[in-house]
């Protein structure tokens, strides 16, 4: 997949200390391919290399004393870039009812995160109505009720084939039934056309929606891209929902589509549980991609489980890099309690792999809280006492292989050495041109 493959032309360069402009070709030829592979459109990936390619050609860049690691902060940051650089939030304007559209291609997902959006509104305390446009497929307006139950949420139906009056209606609903905000599912078609487009812009007319978000299945690759400008085009929306990022996809719809049609992704989707749909980061993203592991992520889902026990310090020095073994022992405590082990392990950096090859267990936690666990407190917060006779003890103490303790360490090291190269953001960000 694109993450190891991108990996790989990073150790690749990590290995060779100083890096000529020959290295740079070589390794963006590479960076090239494997977005190919992964899908991305291939404009985006042309922009991208040259943007990249520049910078890292620098003096400053090729003569520094770290010059692969320079070159690895100038990919993270293009791919941001790429991404979007800036979080989009789900902002909601202060008309009440506000009114959220979402449009798509049949199958990409729209009820199924009309769903989970209402999830999402009610947990922020909105009283979300659901309204089921979608007049073609009977089943449409039961799956939507369905999902509606299961979360609590008021669905309104109507009568009749025509979409605009019931999305007219939805609207009075939520006015007399005290909602807050409107969610309009609406029907997709198999492809883009006339018919589909039509429907939506009569809608839009009717009932202007505060904003439209469209619905991609970021299974479908490419073709997303195509899809997603046909919609800018003709009902033009605000941001997109990328659904079914849990499948293999191969990353390039999530790639492009901002290049493409100029539109942020504000959310993805990834299951089909009402609250699988998350708040989209770019940033984030970007380090996933390059195998950085998705630690913050991790943090704030650690933090929304159980608040008050991930101490904010912790959070903190983790922040800056000055991880101790004690913040992480807190990390893999948090990392158990949150039951879906192998979800957050994948975040971690390497984690991936382990999980495609089914080797997530929770055994290798327990082994790993018994070891530091048999570390003195001293220890814990200085790592770098750890030496070969302590190492020795601590193994004896945990009944464990020295080996076992070694992996710890190493695990944790990489764990910090990942924070320190990539939590600092801010270098190297704004794109100033050449400096010198
Ligand atoms: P619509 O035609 O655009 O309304 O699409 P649906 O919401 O009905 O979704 C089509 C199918 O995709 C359904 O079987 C959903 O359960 C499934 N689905 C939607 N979102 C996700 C997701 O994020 N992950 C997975 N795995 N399946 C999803
Ligand atoms: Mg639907």
């Amino acid at each position: 997949n694109l993450s190891e493959r991108l990996q790989g032309i990073f150790s690749g360069l990590r290995g060779k200390g100083r890096l000529t402009e020959d290295d740079i070709n070589q390794a963006m030829r590479e960076i090239r391919m494997a977005l190919l592979e992964a899908d991305v459109n291939f404009k985006v990936v042309k922009t991208f290399i040259a943007n990249t390619k520049e910078r890292c050609l620098d003096a400053e860049v090729l003569e520094s004393l770290t010059p692969a690691q320079n070159v690895i902060k100038i990919v993270l940051d293009e791919l941001t870039e790429l991404l979007g650089r800036t979080d989009s939030k789900l902002v909601l304007g202060s008309r009440i009812p506000n009114v959220i559209m979402l449009v798509g291609l049949q199958g990409s997902g729209k009820t199924t995160a009309a769903a989970k959006l209402a999830y999402r509104l009610l947990q922020e305390n909105h009283q979300p109505l659901l309204v089921a446009c979608d007049v073609y497929r009977p089943a449409a307006a039961d799956q939507l009720e369905t999902l509606g139950d299961e979360i609590g949420v008021r669905v309104y139906r109507g009568e009749g084939k025509d979409p605009v009056k019931i999305a007219t209606e939805g609207i009075q609903d939520a006015i007399d039934s005290l909602r807050d905000v409107v969610i309009i599912d609406t029907a997709g078609r198999l492809h883009v056309d006339e018919e589909m487009m039509a429907e939506a812009e009569n809608i839009k007319r009717a009932v202007k929606p505060d904003q439209i978000l469209m619905v991609v299945d970021a299974m479908t690759g490419q073709d997303v891209v195509n899809v997603a400008a046909a919609f800018a085009e003709r009902v033009d929306f605000d941001g997109v929902i990328m659904s079914k990022m849990d499948g293999d996809a191969r990353g390039g719809g999530a790639l492009s589509i901002k290049q493409v049609t100029g539109k942020p992704i504000k959310f993805i989707s990834s299951g089909e549980k009402p609250d699988s749909l998350e708040e989209f980061h770019p940033d984030r993203m970007a380090k996933r991609i390059l195998g950085m592991g998705d630690v913050v992520s991790l943090i704030e889902s650690a933090a929304k489980i159980e608040a008050e026990e991930m101490e904010a310090e912790a959070a903190e020095r983790m922040m800056r890099a000055q991880l101790n073994l004690n913040d992480f022992l807190d990390m893999n405590k948090q990392i158990r309690k949150m039951g879906g082990v192998s979800k957050l392990v994948a975040a971690l950096p390497g984690g991936d792999k382990a999980m495609s090859q089914g080797q997530v267990d929770e055994s290798a936690l327990d082994r790993m809280e018994v070891i530091i666990h048999s570390m003195t407190l001293q220890e814990r917060e200085k790592p770098d006492l750890l030496n070969g006779s302590r190492r020795a003890r601590i193994a004896a103490g945990a009944g464990v292989q020295v080996s076992d303790v070694n992996q710890v360490i190493k695990k944790f090291n990489e764990t910090k050495k990942m924070m320190k190269q990539f939590m600092p953001a801010d270098d190297g960000r704004g794109r100033k041109g050449k400096k010198g």
